[in-house]
């Protein structure tokens, strides 16, 4: 019974679910007229009134209620025609002047006073002091019908009536009005948090800052002590969060950060129902006892995998009630901010990408240009250094057509016979280098005896020193490991270098030492001779020069000797450089890994690009 009274009392009380907001007042008038109806219903009886009147009160009732029904059943489906309140004024209006004009009641124009006054009253304090009023009132109503002893009439209820409903409805409406005010406050109070927070949002457009502003707001917006953005915990493509990024609004509070990170984590993971529209927040209890609030960063039309954001209050403390509609505007501008600053960020990085393309871009350019103009080079000098013997051997033979002195004939076929060595020397080391850099070399390779190596090339050119009155040492420092690697182009490379050697030197001694050091072997050729400039040391190993040609007239060379042994050599993984002072002699080094180690470079594939050894 009692349950049941209550939820009648609930139903009449409480408007349905889907029922407009605005419409809530005049739902609860009508619970309030139920009320109001109930009571003269049965304080009629007990007012001195003849059959008429009260027979009259009882159809104005019927008409009342039928009245008051059909505005419960009809607001709900046709809101709009109620949604004035004109209607229901008029009726109100119509039915307390008809229920005055049958039950009587205002004799006198001092009640009319007591109600101003109660009204104003209830308006300004509520309702109590609206209570207590209206019991002082009817109390001295009271006291002048006993004192003076007038019967209670039905004038008397009602007055008294009406004076409590009044009380009681502008109570009710100072309340409902201060409701509404308050809630109009707190939304001012929290859009404007709301603004403060997000401003900070705007500051800068780097994607650190951005994150570490929108921390620092929302632990503003929700008065929280701490603020933890988490990034997903699988990452997509392009997501520049690495690590969680905190904001503590006092660093020397109660900080709870790691259980606020987990917790954000937790619902990553989906271990809580997470929330399904932006701006509806999780509201989880730490182990700590604190209240965190944990939502995504999503934005309504788009699926995003953005990072978590969680706010912590500290124990004691709770998160404050924060409008879903803020919320949800609050979590919008993060979303955006730090979408802009992700955008701007792999915007900044791809320009940069970009640029450092055109610069490579720029440089492979320059070497392609480079490597042209070296072609062309090439080809002149190659054509050249062809011409130059083809000319003599050509003017020669001529020549040697025309001469019938055999001493003549025979100098001349010499100059012809040097000439086409020249020349089959110069083809040899075109075809060497073209070989070389098409990557067409055959390599024979082997381990061999450093030692012999030495001896068969001092064997070739002592001779030769000798005739050109020139020393010649061998020199050999300690133990000399094996080598491996091609054996005829090793010894080409010392060949050449002692055919310098002795081209450059006039008189004094030349010497081919070679020695260990570490893993490799050192080999070098040193002359007394005519030694290159400091400028000229790369210049020379370089394809086509010669330098110091004063001296010696035209060299007998091709420039290309140098080249093609550093390439020799750097393709079994050494270097070769110069060691030299002008006028007093040079030095020629090559390194050569032993044996063991060759084995290994050799094993793994092609040694070393020639230009990557070089
Ligand atoms: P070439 O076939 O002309 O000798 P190289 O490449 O072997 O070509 O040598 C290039 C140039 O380096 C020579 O023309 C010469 O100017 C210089 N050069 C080489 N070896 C020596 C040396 N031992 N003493 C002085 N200059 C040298």
């Amino acid at each position: 019974m009692k349950d049941l009274f209550r939820d009648v009392a609930r139903y009449l009380w409480d408007p349905p679910e889907d029922f407009p907001r605005e419409l809530k007042l005049e739902w609860r008038l009508v619970a309030i007229r139920w009320a109001s109806f109930i009571f003269i219903a049965l304080g009629l009886p007990l007012a001195n009134l003849n059959a008429d009147r009260q027979y009259a009160i009882y159809v104005l009732l019927a008409v009342a209620a039928v009245y008051n029904g059909a505005l419960q059943r009809l607001m709900p489906r046709k809101p709009d025609i109620f949604a004035k309140g004109y209607l229901t004024t008029l009726g109100d209006s119509l039915l307390t002047i008809s229920m005055v004009f049958f039950g009587g009641g205002f004799e006198s124009s001092f009640y009319y006073l007591l109600y101003s006054v109660t009204i104003a009253g209830a308006m300004r304090y509520g309702y109590g002091p609206a209570g207590a009023m209206v019991v002082l009132y009817v109390f001295f109503d009271v006291l002048e019908h006993v004192v003076v002893g007038v019967p209670f009439s039905l004038a008397f209820v009602f007055r008294s009536g009406f004076l409590f409903f009044s009380g009681i409805l502008a109570s009710y409406l100072r309340e409902q009005a201060q409701r509404a005010e308050s809630a109009l406050q707190d939304r001012l109070r929290q859009a404007s948090l709301l603004n403060e927070a997000t401003a900070m949002l705007g500051a800068s457009l780097e994607f650190e800052k951005v994150v570490a502003a929108a921390a620092a707001a929302a632990s503003y917006l929700f008065g929280g002590a701490c603020a933890v953005l988490t990034p997903p915990l699988r990452r997509s493509a392009g997501d520049p969060l690495l690590s969680p990024v905190v904001h503590c609004a006092d660093p020397n509070g109660v900080i709870d950060h790691d259980q606020l990170i987990a917790a954000c984590h937790e619902s990553l993971a989906g271990e809580h129902s997470t929330p399904q529209t932006p701006g509806e927040a999780l509201r989880l209890n730490l182990p700590s006892g604190a209240t965190a609030l944990v939502f995504p960063l999503a934005l309504r039309d788009r699926e995003v995998a953005l990072p978590v954001l969680g706010v912590v209050a500290p124990s004691g403390r709770h998160v404050p009630e924060i409008n879903q509609d803020i919320v949800e505007s609050f979590v919008e501008r993060v979303t955006l901010s730090i979408e802009n600053a992700a955008l701007y960020r792999t915007l900044a990085s791809r320009s940069t990408d970009l640029q450092r393309a055109y610069a490579d871009l720029a440089i492979a350019h320059q070497d392609l240009l480079s490597v042209d103009e070296m072609k062309t080079n090439f080809l002149a000098n190659v054509s050249h250094e062809l011409r130059t013997p083809l000319t003599s051997i050509r003017s020669f033979s001529e020549m040697l057509l025309t001469y019938d002195d055999q001493d003549v004939q025979r100098e001349f076929l010499e100059v012809i016979n040097s000439e086409s060595e020249r020349l089959t020397r110069l083809v040899n080391d075109v075809l060497d280098i073209a070989k070389i850099e098409s990557g067409q070399m055959q390599w024979n390779l082997e381990r061999f005896e450093t030692g012999n190596l030495l001896e068969e090339c001092a064997r070739a050119y002592r001779p030769l020193l000798e005739q050109r009155e020139l020393g010649f040492e061998v020199q050999r420092t300690g133990d000399l490991p094996e080598l491996y690697g091609d054996r005829d182009r090793i010894q080409q490379v010392i060949s050449n270098l002692l055919n310098n050697a002795m081209k450059f030197t006039r008189e004094g001694t030349i010497t081919l030492g070679a020695e260990r050091t570490g893993d490799e072997v050192l080999i070098s050729v040193t002359d007394t001779g005519i030694g290159v400039a400091e400028e000229d040391q790369e210049r020379i190993f370089e394809k086509f020069q010669q330098v110091g040609a004063m001296l010696t007239d035209k060299p007998d060379g091709t420039g290309l000797g140098l080249a093609i042994c550093r390439d020799f050599v750097a393709h079994h993984g050494g270097r070769l450089w110069i060691e030299s002072e002008l006028g007093r002699g040079s030095t020629f080094l090559f390194t050569l890994p032993i044996s063991e180690v060759a084995e290994q470079i050799f094993d793994q594939g092609e040694p070393l690009p020639l230009e990557q050894a070089a």
